[in-house]
């Protein structure tokens, strides 16, 4: 072991290679699970570098977990055993930007903030262009574990904005998956192969992605619906139709959530003055905001489920004309409420990750399934059944949920529980927020009652979303995957994975490799 880490220091630098225990410790948790604690915690600066550290650890025979932005919670870059040497990719933040090719490559730890500030200022974008955690979120990070938000409804998943990627393999060699720098498709696809692979073929180093001009028009549309089967009638065509570059729901427990956030005049503040800045006709925006005041906080409890949409258009008229399409739409099925929520969202898409905590400061972790259209409503109605089954429990424990919505393209429909539990902060929330922010919380002691069964009904809820033949992104160790595969796409699998890792040191654990 000190010849690894003195080698990775001689590669590295020293201050690239972390061993202290509390940056260890820090580095041993994601989102929801305290995994083992890295032998070190190295943080690589060049794809050269990357290369060298990796055959050092290959040589050594020690596991090798990537990591970018950790904003994760499905144990994707914990490992249980510990051991490992963790790869911090954030200092791979190269930018480069070119504009006659409609092409930018990033360094993989480039975090979807700093990609979207970088190309905004010349008028570009990319198709999907973040998660909600983007602020801490890497481009890599999305890309191993399969993402999606921002721009979804019109363009899909991070894996549908993709030209391809340079992937540094166990042996330290590194992988270009296209074979033209124009396209993706150029036989078989390999760029695909490495997209929600969470690390287990090798740590994505680049990552090539196309661009699109940014469309400054928008209009904000929200809905309310009374129940889950007229937000899910309403939502199908609305994805169907896809009028929208991206729109999410939520039901009055997270809409709720989001009030107790939200409240306070310094809060209201800043949220105006986002507003303003972004409104590219600066009358219409004054004209919002006054909209968004006289609403107040109604339009987050007007239902028992709301739909808020993010509309572009190459000009007012264009977003405007598309926007009415969409009430159309959607509007046998709700109503129509004051835009505040989508308002907000477009001003501000990448917020702190206030949400690794609820909203009185619990603990946090969202499960997710992505259904065929009709399975949505019989799923909704045996995940009720299972709470109410285990009411009596939750209510004593302090264990709740809320839910969320996204499309995944015309067809899939993606159901995310949140699950809260009264419990200790560990180091990834005390490093993650700031301890002002922190201090306004409540402070929960270590409950491992509460934690067991918040870990319980998890996993009922996951059984559940499988029993529903439910699809998942952000596989890392918490849903089944071979499972699911026929024998000889199995047997592929492990083939590959012996190929590009026959000694099986890369994260190793996830997606069940
Ligand atoms: C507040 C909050 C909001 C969120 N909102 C959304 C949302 O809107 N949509 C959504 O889909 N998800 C969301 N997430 C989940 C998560 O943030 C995203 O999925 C995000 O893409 C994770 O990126 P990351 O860089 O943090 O990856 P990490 O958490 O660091 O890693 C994720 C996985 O990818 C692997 N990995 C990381 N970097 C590399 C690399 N360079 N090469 C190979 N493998 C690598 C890791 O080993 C791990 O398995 C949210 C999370 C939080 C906390």
């Amino acid at each position: 072991m000190t010849d690894l880490l003195d080698n990775l220091r001689q590669a590295l630098g020293t201050a690239a290679v972390e061993t202290g225990v509390d940056r260890l410790s820090y580095f041993a948790n994601d989102v929801y699970r305290t995994g083992g604690l890295p032998l070190a915690a190295i943080r690589p600066a060049t794809v050269e570098a990357l290369q060298h550290a990796v055959r050092i650890c290959a040589d050594a025979g020690v596991a090798m977990v990537p990591r970018g932005g950790g904003a994760s919670y499905t144990d994707g870059y914990i490992r249980p055993e510990g051991g490992h040497v963790l790869i911090d990719a954030g200092a791979l933040d190269e930018i480069v930007i070119d504009e006659t090719n409609a092409v930018v490559t990033v360094g993989a730890g480039v975090t979807w903030a700093d990609l979207k500030t970088a190309l905004e200022a010349k008028g570009l974008r990319t198709p999907f262009w973040g998660p909600f955690s983007g602020l801490a979120a890497t481009v890599g990070g999305s890309m191993s574990q399969n993402t999606l938000s921002h721009g979804s409804t019109a363009h899909g998943i991070s894996a549908q904005s993709v030209i391809g990627f340079d992937v540094v393999l166990a042996s330290g060699e590194l992988l270009t998956t296209n074979a033209c720098d124009a396209m993706r498709f150029y036989g078989p696809d390999m760029t695909g192969l490495f997209t929600g692979d969470c690390g287990v073929f090798g740590i994505k180093a680049r990552i090539r992605l196309p661009l699109l001009p940014v469309l400054k028009h928008a209009e904000t549309v929200s809905f309310a619906f009374d129940s889950f089967a007229d937000y899910h009638a309403g939502v199908r065509l609305a994805q169907i139709a896809k009028l929208d570059d991206s729109h999410f729901g939520l039901d009055l427990a997270l809409s709720q959530g989001q009030i107790a956030r939200q409240e306070g005049l310094a809060n209201r503040l800043k949220i105006a003055l986002q507003v303003m800045q972004k409104a590219p006709d600066k009358l219409k925006g004054l004209a919002t905001l006054v909209r968004m005041g006289l609403a107040g906080e109604n339009p987050m409890r007007a239902g028992a489920y709301m739909c808020h949409f993010i509309v572009e258009g190459f000009d007012a008229e264009d977003a405007r004309h598309k926007a009415k399409q969409l009430r159309r739409v959607v509007s046998a099925h709700g109503r129509e409420i004051a835009n505040t929520v989508p308002t907000f969202v477009r001003s501000v898409p990448f917020a702190p990750l206030f949400n690794i905590l609820g909203p009185g400061g619990e603990r946090w972790v969202p499960i997710h399934g992505v259904f065929a259209h009709d399975k949505a409503v019989a799923f909704n109605a045996a995940f009720h059944a299972l709470l109410a089954e285990r009411k009596a429990d939750m209510d004593r424990l302090g264990v709740w949920t809320g839910t969320m919505f996204s499309p995944v393209g015309p067809s899939g429909f993606l159901y995310e529980i949140a699950l809260y539990w009264p419990d200790a902060r560990t180091s990834y929330h005390l490093t993650t927020l700031d301890a002002a922010y922190i201090a306004g919380l409540k402070d929960f002691p270590a409950n491992a009652e509460a934690k067991a069964y918040a870990d319980e009904v998890k996993e009922a809820i996951v059984a559940l979303l499988q029993q529903f033949g439910a699809g998942h992104f952000q596989i890392g160790r918490a849903y089944p995957y071979q499972s699911r595969l026929s024998a000889p796409a199995k047997s592929l699998l492990g083939a590959i994975k012996r190929e590009l890792d026959p000694k099986g040191l890369m994260n190793p654990g996830v997606l069940g490799l």
